[in-house]
């Protein structure tokens, strides 16, 4: 299981974190080339694959692997 995130996609809403249902994401440190601090999927090993986090970033940043 791989969860991605595009960080220049990301401009670190959070929508992701809140809406993870094994909480996966949590707003990191890094900032992006854009000036956001970024998601990151800190626990993708704990990812169930529903599909809510890539149904919910606005900004398409996100991908879940099989
Ligand atoms: S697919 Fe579901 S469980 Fe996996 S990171 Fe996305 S919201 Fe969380
Ligand atoms: S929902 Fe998308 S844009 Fe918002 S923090 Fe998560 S990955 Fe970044």
């Amino acid at each position: 299981m791989a969860v991605y995130i595009d960080k220049n996609l990301c401009k670190g809403c959070a929508l992701c974190v809140i809406r993870c249902p094994r909480k996966v994401f949590e707003i990191s440190s890094e900032v992006n080339r854009k000036g956001f601090t970024v998601a990151a999927a800190v626990r993708d090993g704990d990812c169930v694959k529903c599909g809510l986090c890539e149904k919910t970033c606005p900004d398409l940043a996100i991908r879940v692997a099989g």
